[in-house]
């Protein structure tokens, strides 16, 4: 079966006079292959017709919102996670002070001990907490409050300096004691 012209006047989108549209017609009601082509075609004149071109506004303003509140929500993350690197710091820290407070006052060795027992709990507790923080600050929708992230966080830094102080006091009275 010959398919020309019906093959190329299906996509064309130049009129066709009445017997060249009456031809086709004829030719497509006996040819399977061009009514395949025929609705292969209208689909994907569909398909362009419909596609988010069509409305470029609300499209992009639910993207550009979208990357709005991500890039809010990873702002966010980074001053949580800037803030725990401070409370570790300051841990740490408050850990030194505790070890040398230890020097002075105890013996050399009683103090490697318990400085080695007390440094590896604080950094397993450490780990177990931050791993805990990030995971709460995953869950949060972005458009959570910063302040939510910022009393969790404080939160976490007065439970961190009572233990740091009690963890202290026991060291302290122990070195007492002995
Ligand atoms: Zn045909």
């Amino acid at each position: 079966m010959n398919h020309m012209p019906f093959e190329k006047q299906l996509f064309d989108d130049q009129p066709m006079n009445e017997q060249q549209d009456s031809m086709l017609k004829a030719h497509l009601s006996e040819c399977g292959q061009c009514r395949k082509l025929q609705s292969q075609w209208q689909f994907v004149e569909q398909q362009l017709s419909s596609a988010p071109m069509a409305s470029p506004v609300p499209g992009f303003r639910n993207r550009w919102q979208a990357g709005l509140s991500r890039r809010r929500s990873i702002q966010q993350r980074r001053q949580v996670f800037r803030f725990l690197i401070t409370l570790l710091t300051a841990d740490a820290v408050s850990l030194i002070i505790l070890g040398i407070t230890s020097i002075i006052s105890g013996s050399a060795a009683q103090w490697v001990l318990s400085t080695a027992k007390t440094v590896s709990t604080a950094f397993l507790i450490w780990g177990k907490l931050l791993e805990v923080a990030s995971a709460i600050i995953e869950l949060l929708p972005p458009a959570a409050p910063a302040f939510l992230a910022i009393l969790f966080a404080g939160g976490l830094f007065l439970a961190t300096a009572l233990w740091v102080v009690s963890l202290w006091r026991i060291s302290f009275q122990g070195v007492k004691v002995k």
